[in-house]
């Protein structure tokens, strides 16, 4: 298939281009024939594979690392760690922002639009549906508290089942899913930086329990020209079990791909996932936390 371009003759663009111009000059049109683009080869579709009962992908990246790809089945799992108690249904400390007491979902914006929530608030408790949601407010450093519960019974397998994510800086996902006898590949388990860094160990109390997330944040920093100086970290709680120690992110987390930065300014909002499942989520409140990186 060949594409044809009609040529207007030079002398008469500068004309035509004049207000009011009326020149009796006619004006010859011709066609010129020009090779065809080359097509654009389609990019090749992934490929879902399953090693030892776990889903995933080795067509995808390599990690810095070197040994695993983003979502490789074959990365060993984080080890199932019993949890105890610590802060669940923990009251907001004197200096907290609330973020979600029970009562409305009024601090928070559909991510996508801009526009009011497609959350549910039923019996205290908010339910994930239709899309993203983010804070209204935007926040740098900072402590969170988030508990959520997974819908029982529990419906699909690995990724579909109970996936949800808490979003720092509105990019950097705390992958939510329910891993309670759940096999999905290690760097998007239940308090995974989504696609890069597993969890240390898998805390997950079973469907319909509520679990709690603590997490402190810092953000990364770039230099005027939008150079990465410090990435940023996250220390993840999950059930009172560390699952990330001060883990460096390798910027923004996405399917399929390895993190990447794009330059951002100091603060961004805090966002809850919308990824086809319905999870419940309640008492959610956030204090801002300046670093002091002075010895
Ligand atoms: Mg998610």
């Amino acid at each position: 298939m060949r594409m044809h371009l009609k040529i207007i003759l030079p002398g008469l663009l500068c004309l035509a281009a004049l207000s009011g111009c009326a020149s009796k000059t006619p004006v010859v049109v011709r066609s010129q024939a020009l090779p065809a683009a080359a097509p654009v080869p389609a990019a090749p579709k992934p490929v879902e594979i399953t090693i030892n009962g776990v889903d995933g992908f080795q067509d995808t990246p390599l990690q810095p690392d070197g040994k695993w790809h983003v979502h490789d089945p074959a990365r060993p799992q984080p080890p199932i760690v019993t949890p105890g108690t610590f802060s669940d249904q923990a009251t907001p400390p004197s200096d907290a922002i609330v973020l979600f007491n029970g009562k409305d979902l009024s601090q928070w914006r559909d991510k996508a639009t801009g526009g009011p929530v497609g959350w549910r608030v039923v019996d205290g408790v908010a339910v994930s549906a239709k899309g993203d949601i983010q804070t209204t407010n935007q926040f740098g450093d900072l402590q969170l508290h988030v508990e959520f519960r997974e819908p029982t019974p529990p419906r699909g397998g690995g990724q579909g089942r109970g996936n949800s994510g808490v979003f720092l800086m509105g990019r950097y996902e705390i992958q939510v899913l329910d891993c309670y006898s759940n096999l999905t590949y290690a760097d998007g388990a239940t308090a995974g930086i989504y696609g890069q860094h597993p969890p240390l160990a898998n805390a997950c109390r079973p469907p319909g329990e509520w679990q709690t997330y603590d997490l402190i944040f810092n953000v990364p920093h770039f230099d005027a020209a939008g150079k990465l100086l410090t990435p940023a970290y996250v220390t993840v709680i999950h059930n009172g079990v560390v699952a990330q120690n001060h883990q460096a992110i390798r910027g923004a987390t996405n399917w399929r791909v390895p993190g990447k930065y794009t330059p951002t300014g100091p603060t961004g909002p805090i966002a809850l996932q919308y990824h086809n499942n319905p999870v419940a989520f309640r008492n959610i409140w956030v204090r801002p936390m300046p670093v002091n990186n002075e010895p």
